[in-house]
């Protein structure tokens, strides 16, 4: 563990407005990446009955047949032997880590990038290389950088879209080139697919040609079905790599829990009306952080079109901004640098919050800025 990662740059934003607000301070939470709303009822009623008729043992290692079986329905993948449910997203993406890197092999992550790609990769002893991608492409990765990073060692790139911080979504041509990369380098590609359901256009890199044998995609019930206390994610990914995988998980989590799997079928198969909701809503937020931005000096904000996320650029905000942001103004969003090098002067805001509290913390954000 001396190579352990460093704790949870998010956590510690949240960890101090927690503080905050126990002093009695009032705090608009911009900073944690998690759905304002309650999970479905559908999945709540689903889970108190699984729980109601005794369901509480393990289930089978790869998940109950019939959750997989749903997912089996809307992804073109064997239950039987390329789907394995998880202990959410989180879970999904260190199993792939650990089910096929050996120690000292390079994972290429294109910055900014969620905390745990890095943070996972080292846990299992492999070699995180940070790639950054550049604000003028909307945050899309380079696929020139990428190919200029890839080493002898190099066995997977993590393709995170829509991107949390970002909220960038790729596009097919970015996705054909990485794809084109992944192909001739011999890469995985780890296709985060998490924010999925939160973008009008979303692509996954596994439909491109020649590369569902070679891409694991990594998805959760967590933020499409406001269940992330849930912990029911899954890995899609052929045979041939889910092997490893399923190794990995029948060790390190046996299964997920069973009554929330039980929760998880009822969302996948019934929720629909809420995803589509909770996706016009975030819709109408990210327009609102669009428009009030944009307006604002000092401020500029890279086009954005999915997740619940932005990544603005506040200038000349330093590695201090946000941490004042909070204890003067209560808002709480999280610094830039958590993401990636030389982002010191972006900061990640959440809009997954009430109407309320997405223009109490702009109202914060600008002020402080102006
Ligand atoms: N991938 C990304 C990009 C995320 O932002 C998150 C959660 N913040 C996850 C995966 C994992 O979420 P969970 O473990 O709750 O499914």
């Amino acid at each position: 563990m001396a190579e352990a990662p460093k704790p949870s740059g998010i956590r510690a934003v949240f960890d101090r407005a927690l503080q905050l607000e126990a002093e009695g301070r009032e705090i608009v939470h911009l900073e944690i990446g998690r759905p304002h709303v309650g999970s479905p009822e559908v999945a709540v009623q689903a889970a108190r009955a699984a729980l109601a008729s005794g369901d509480v043992h393990y289930t089978a290692n790869r998940g109950i047949p019939s959750l997989r079986a749903a997912l089996a329905e809307r992804l073109p993948y064997d239950p039987a032997t390329e789907i394995v449910v998880t202990t959410g997203g989180s879970e999904a993406v260190f199993a792939a880590f650990r089910g096929l890197l050996q120690p000292g092999d390079e994972v290429l992550v294109p910055t900014p990038a969620w905390p745990h790609y890095d943070a996972l990769a080292r846990l299992v002893g492999a070699v995180p290389v940070l790639v950054p991608c550049r604000a003028e492409d909307g945050f899309a990765p380079d696929p020139a950088a990428l190919a200029a990073a890839v080493s002898p060692r190099t066995r997977m790139v993590v393709v995170s879209s829509p991107s949390n911080p970002t909220g960038a979504v790729f596009g097919r041509h970015t996705l054909e080139q990485l794809a084109a990369l992944c192909r001739d380098r011999d890469l995985v590609a780890l296709s985060d697919e998490i924010y999925r359901r939160f973008a009008d256009d979303h692509v996954s890199i596994a439909t491109l040609d020649g590369m569902r044998e070679r891409t694991v995609i990594a998805d959760s019930c967590s933020k499409t079905y406001a269940m992330t206390g849930w912990r029911v994610g899954w890995i899609a990914a052929p045979e041939a790599l889910m092997g490893p995988i399923a190794t990995v998980h029948q060790y390190v989590a046996v299964c997920a829990p069973s009554f929330a799997q039980a929760g998880a079928e009822a969302a996948i198969r019934h929720a629909e009306p809420f995803v589509a909701a909770l996706t016009a809503e975030y819709a109408q937020r990210r327009a609102t952080v669009r428009d009030r931005l944009a307006a604002a000096p000092g401020i500029e904000l890279p086009a954005a079109d999915g997740a619940f996320y932005a990544f603005p650029r506040i200038s000349g905000a330093g590695p201090g901004f946000a941490g004042r942001l909070l204890e003067e103004r209560g808002v709480a969003v999280v610094p830039g640098e958590v993401f990636g090098p030389g982002l010191e002067d972006h900061v990640r805001l959440s809009y997954g919050v009430s109407a309320a509290q997405l223009d109490a913390g702009l109202d914060g954000l600008i002020a402080a800025v102006a």
